[in-house]
């Protein structure tokens, strides 16, 4: 009777050993293949969001390139990284409006407002031409932030030394804009 017992309750140990084998085999292959679709959805997503240039950074290269106003053009070597809009990216501030007001779904650099001020210019090598309308808790002196609209787009940027080119506008100008 007892080896009787003693069988049964082996046979129950194995039996509950061998379920929770299975079950934790079939939720690693699970949590695999969710990953597995998360990458594809963001590859989807890369692939479905460019990056959207608004009419103000169209009117920028042009005023650049034919300028109804004299720039000062400075040259300047800066720590360039890279964010988007999402909360991994901006903690608290993720709601989508830089601090100028603006959409943050779209191009635009974040700038030390003390050391360049909102609305200027910045042509950043492999970026393109922006205009300055955002900050950043950790973008202080000579530091820029390129904004994407994908987080792995910002990713893939991260953080480069370049030389860029600012437009410094005439003082008149920056009185007329209010800034
Ligand atoms: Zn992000």
């Amino acid at each position: 009777m007892k080896n009787c017992k003693q069988a049964i309750i082996s046979i129950l140990c194995i039996f509950f050993c061998a379920m929770f084998w299975i079950t934790l085999y079939h939720l690693t292959i699970r949590s695999r293949q969710v990953d597995m679709l998360k990458q594809k959805v963001n590859v989807l997503q890369e692939q479905l969001v460019p990056e959207i240039i608004t009419p103000e950074q169209v009117k920028i290269s042009e005023e650049i390139h034919n300028p109804t106003v004299e720039f000062d053009v400075i040259v300047k070597k800066m720590r360039v990284s890279a964010y988007c809009p999402c909360r991994l990216c901006c903690g608290n501030y993720s709601d989508g409006v830089t601090s100028t007001g603006k959409s943050a779904y779209t191009k635009g650099v974040a700038v030390d407002p003390t050391v360049i001020p909102y609305g200027t210019i910045i042509n950043i090598p492999g970026y393109g031409e922006v205009i300055a309308d955002d900050c950043g808790g950790a973008i202080k002196g000579n530091r820029l932030d390129v904004r994407f609209t994908s987080h792995q787009a910002a990713l893939n940027w991260g953080v480069k030394n370049l030389e860029v080119r600012i437009y410094i506008q005439p003082k008149a100008v920056w009185e007329d804009k209010g800034l």
